[in-house]
């Protein structure tokens, strides 16, 4: 399975379509959809929008992960372009990584809705590299914002689970 396989799957499932419901609405076969879900066929353009339309998902998105090399990106500015990309990449890497369960409580889509976080806030100097994200769900990630809020960081499951030096979180 790829990036573009894993968004589309994930997607499909949180709406509670089946490869068969998708794949009538965009008139496709569930098998040839099961195909582009594993990575097996690239999917052309066209195709990328219906389904982009049907999941309500950004069209550019798919086509980014689709082709992470393509300057599909409608912005001359070429440095936003490459940031938008890198995220856009990163943020699938680390749901791969992560078997697509929040990394603190173990939900996984479609029961709830997964992000990728920051480790240590950019707020706090942490950077967006694959090493410092992880995948939470949108509860875990409130909670966690909550508790650096507040500083009541030894009762944070994530901070205990990834036994991270609370000192960090402290200025
Ligand atoms: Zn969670």
């Amino acid at each position: 399975m790829n990036a573009l396989g894993e968004k589309i799957m994930i997607s499909r499932k949180v709406k509670g379509l089946s490869l068969r419901e998708l794949g009538n609405r965009i008139g496709m076969s569930h098998s040839q959809l099961s195909r582009v879900e594993r990575g097996v066929s690239n999917p052309s353009n066209s195709l990328l929008k219906k389904i982009a339309d049907e999941l309500e998902l950004k069209v550019e998105e798919l086509l980014l992960l689709n082709n992470p090399d393509s300057l599909i990106i409608e912005t001359k500015d070429i440095n936003l372009k490459n940031k938008i990309k890198s995220i856009s990449i990163r943020r699938y890497e680390v749901f791969v990584r992560d078997n697509f369960i929040c990394q603190a409580c173990g939900l996984s889509a479609p029961s709830t809705q997964l992000i990728v976080a920051n480790i240590i806030p950019f707020s706090l100097g942490g950077e967006s590299t694959i090493e410092n994200s992880i995948t939470l769900c949108s509860d875990c990630h409130i909670g966690r914002n909550n508790h650096l809020s507040k500083f009541g960081l030894e009762d944070d499951v994530f901070v205990k689970r990834f036994n991270i030096d609370i000192n960090d979180f402290i200025d």
